[in-house]
């Protein structure tokens, strides 16, 4: 592992105008940028510039704290029973990965550069995928995208069949038991609580505000603004650190352009349950079985997602 000075010194080398330029002009656009489907909210991620001071992650935790499950307990039993029990409930201070209590950690990664070790830290959450096959491949239509391309799980509808973890090729989202819909609706029949993951603070930018993470970080790590913008600079940013860029095809494309002075395949990481890897990934929805599929599911979800809605409903108007 190298000494933090060593890697100040690499950075402070790395480091061009363009990161500065980008994190002042984009954060002004994103507002504009989430009235523009046809040109998503994108977000660059300048890794050379992270620090892990993890202000991001606990920027994130008080921001959306309300929106944390609040499970019943004892929980009812899983459908089907070799389903495993997922409760972080008692464990909610865990921020080393992914949990339904925490929709970002910072990764560790070492690597060799000009024959030097030294050591990267990299914010990691959800990438909102151009084509989320968790969006399109979630059978009750909870996981949605909104026009700004920021995709989210409504904790309302989602059963916690944990599809979406399935087929994300991050593995990004994660299950807490004994909250939702199924307990009311289907206990003996379905349901093993809901799915949680980054939602892109979709409340804070529908007011034109940016989100908590970028807001609270001390180095401008994060960049907002029109996806075509954002690779513009992620770039221009890597040409001027002879870096790497990561999410601008992988999985067909994502909201989530990272740039890191390193190969992203030369990071070595901790990858796991709720640690997402920085693999190499082809378009999920470009195989034909999960595009008829996602065709065969779409009027089931949004049969799904209309009773469950008309449920709420009707629940709340009997309080
Ligand atoms: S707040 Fe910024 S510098 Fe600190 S860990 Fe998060 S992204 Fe890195
Ligand atoms: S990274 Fe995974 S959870 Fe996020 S949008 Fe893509 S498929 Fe969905
Ligand atoms: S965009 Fe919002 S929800 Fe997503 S990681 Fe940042 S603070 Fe958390």
């Amino acid at each position: 592992m190298t000494s933090e000075i060593s890697r100040r010194a690499f950075l402070k080398s790395s480091l061009g105008a363009a990161g500065s330029v980008a994190a002042s002009s984009g954060l002004a656009r994103a507002a504009a940028a989430a009235e523009t489907p046809e040109d998503p909210l994108a977000t660059l991620i300048d890794v050379s510039k992270c620090i892990g001071c993890e202000e991001c992650v606990h920027a994130c935790r008080e921001s959306n704290a309300g929106k944390y499950p609040a499970p019943e307990k004892p929980f009812p039993g899983m459908i089907p029973s070799r389903v495993p029990v997922e409760d972080w409930s008692d464990r909610q201070d865990v921020s080393d990965r992914l949990t339904p209590y925490n929709w970002l950690y910072i990764q560790y990664a070492r690597a060799n550069k000009d024959g030097e070790e030294i050591e990267l830290t990299l914010p990691r959450r959800c990438m909102h995928c151009v084509n989320p096959p968790c969006v399109k491949l979630c059978p009750w239509g909870a996981a949605k995208q909104e026009e700004n391309g920021l995709s989210r799980i409504d904790s309302d509808i989602c059963l916690g069949g944990s599809k979406c973890r399935k087929v994300c090729p991050w593995h990004i989202p994660q299950r807490q038991t004994g909250v939702g819909l199924y307990l009311e609706l289907l206990p003996s029949m379905a349901g093993n609580g809901v799915m949680y993951k980054c939602d892109r603070c979709f409340q804070k930018i529908e007011k034109g505000e940016i989100p908590a993470c970028i807001e609270a970080c001390p180095e401008g790590v994060q960049t907002m603004g029109p996806r075509s913008e954002i690779l513009r600079t992620a770039h221009d940013l890597a040409g001027k650190m002879n870096g790497y860029i990561y999410g601008e095809k992988e999985n067909g494309g994502t909201n989530t352009i990272y740039v890191s002075p390193v190969p992203f395949d030369e990071l070595i990481i901790e990858t796991g349950k709720g640690r997402p890897h920085l693999s190499p990934v082809k378009n999920l929805m470009e195989n034909g079985t999960h595009i008829a599929l996602a065709l065969l599911i779409a009027p089931v979800a949004g049969a799904a997602a209309a009773f469950s809605k008309f449920y709420r409903r009707v629940k709340e108007d009997e309080q």
